[in-house]
């Protein structure tokens, strides 16, 4: 039996990078992912502490990911606070946004890389304001000051997110009558995500309050004229996470922290995991909710599990199986997606996580893979698209499909292979932050998107094309 276990482990390696050095980052750094957090919240402008680089091309990655539009702040640090100290640029820029948007409430002060370096002391200078300018100046206005750590030379965007959601959680969160609700925190997802997720609880009758909720972000251009978009989630909402009946977080590592600090704090119990991608994880995700609720699960989903299971059976054999596929992205996302596909009968054989989070190592899923796969199998850790384009162009790798973000594009393009877009950022092909990959629609709408590519590959190269007259 153990030596069973060991030959598998074999099969399916999980092992960092090897090289020092990052040739083409699969992530960008934490401050994004305390960003993309900060935007799911209403009434809430964030202020990044740092060189203005560090908000403009992260605000435009969300944006041409979304395809809307909102508002971010930067400190705008230059030489001299890099030197001396830029905690003035803070109480300015507080200042600054409280007397321009009268509505704001929220105010998360992100830091950056610069200034963790050069070791302004946010703690202290939010202390300050709360003293100072906020009584003086804002005496009667609701504001709240969070400083959030974000140094970006540990970690990456999601750790960026799951830090931010765990500090937004620690500081709202307080205890005062239960609420029969559930806590859902969705991680790093898109508005088809959100409604997708908000469609399954209310045919489980749930209430639930869905934290960092950006189904807004898909918003209509109404006749009143255009505004930007800005998320959902309210100050009561984070403040009654700590009265709920239970917390889900669909990712562990993007929202897992504060299910946990939930728990531990003011005995809520945490649920982490799984990402419902694919049937037996969507089935889990539902089974969970029953636990936590008591509710049932209807007939309605067992219809709409039904019909995708259904879609995948017209797919499965015939097209997809020993299909041999390349992921890469957010560590949950992947993970999902990596058991998606062994169910659809394909052969993840690479598998890129792309940062140094040791979890990876001990992650019960990323074993279960290792104790499943009979095939040879790489994770990386530490990844970047090096990885993966040397494998094709300098040690044979052969794939059927690669299953990525935009940034990995060139890999694809260059190598003549099918490529879906999946995860963030995505801003290379329409409307894909419209769709689900969570639920039974996630699992139909991934299964018939990666069809569609395989298919038209299949027409490009000519492979087999025939078996689509016949199908
Ligand atoms: S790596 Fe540092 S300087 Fe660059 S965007 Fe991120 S926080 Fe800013």
């Amino acid at each position: 039996m153990l030596n069973n276990l060991k030959q598998k482990i074999m099969y399916c390696e999980v092992k960092p990078k090897e090289r020092t050095g990052t040739i083409n980052p699969i992530f960008t750094c934490q401050p994004a992912g305390a960003q993309y957090v900060s935007i799911g919240i209403k009434d809430c402008i964030g202020i990044v502490h740092g060189g203005q680089g560090c908000v403009m091309f992260v605000r435009l990655l969300i944006s041409q990911h979304l395809k809307e539009s909102f508002e971010i702040a930067s400190s705008s640090v230059h030489e001299e606070g890099a030197v001396f100290g830029a905690l003035n640029r803070v109480e300015t820029a507080v200042d600054v946004l409280l007397m321009r948007y009268p509505h704001v409430k929220v105010i998360p002060i992100i830091t950056t890389c610069s200034t963790e370096v050069i070791g302004d002391d946010v703690d202290g200078v939010v202390r300050k304001l709360n003293e100072g300018l906020l009584q003086e100046k804002y005496a009667g206005r609701e504001v709240h000051l969070i400083p959030i750590h974000t140094p970006s030379f540990v970690g990456s965007m999601v750790s960026g997110y799951d830090v931010a959601v765990k500090d937004f959680v620690r500081y709202f969160a307080k205890k005062t009558q239960p609420n029969e609700k559930i806590n859902l925190i969705t991680g790093w997802a898109n508005p088809g995500d959100v409604t997708a997720l908000k469609h399954l609880l209310a045919e489980m009758q749930i209430d639930a309050t869905v934290l960092f909720e950006i189904e807004a972000f898909d918003s209509p251009l109404m006749p009143s004229g255009n505004h930007v978009s800005h998320g959902n989630t309210t100050i009561a909402d984070l403040e009654s996470t700590a009265n709920a009946m239970g917390t889900i977080a669909l990712n562990r590592y993007e929202g897992g922290k504060a299910a946990q600090y939930l728990e531990n704090e003011f005995d809520v119990p945490a649920i982490i995991g799984p990402t419902p991608i694919g049937i037996r994880n969507t089935d889990t995700f539902l089974q969970n909710l029953k636990k936590m609720t008591g509710k049932p699960i209807p007939e309605s989903l067992v219809r709409e599990r039904g019909i995708a299971i259904d879609a995948l059976t017209d797919l499965t054999h015939l097209f997809f199986a020993n299909k041999r596929v390349a992921i890469y992205g957010n560590p949950d996302l992947v993970i999902g997606l990596t058991e998606f596909c062994l169910d659809l009968e394909m052969k993840p054989v690479l598998v890129l996580l792309g940062d140094d989070n040791s979890g990876y190592q001990t992650d019960a899923r990323i074993k279960a893979l290792q104790e499943k796969v009979d095939y040879k199998m790489e994770i990386i850790t530490n990844a970047d698209f090096w990885e993966l384009e040397n494998r094709i162009k300098n040690e044979g790798l052969e794939l059927d499909l690669i299953l990525g973000h935009s940034k990995g594009r060139f890999v694809a393009i260059d190598n003549d292979i099918p490529m879906l877009r999946v995860g963030f950022p995505t801003y290379d092909r329409a409307g894909q932050h419209r769709h689900p990959v969570v639920g039974y629609a996630g699992a139909i709408w991934l299964a018939e998107q990666m069809a569609n590519v395989i298919f038209t590959d299949m027409e490009h190269k000519k492979n087999k094309e025939w078996i689509l007259n016949v199908w």
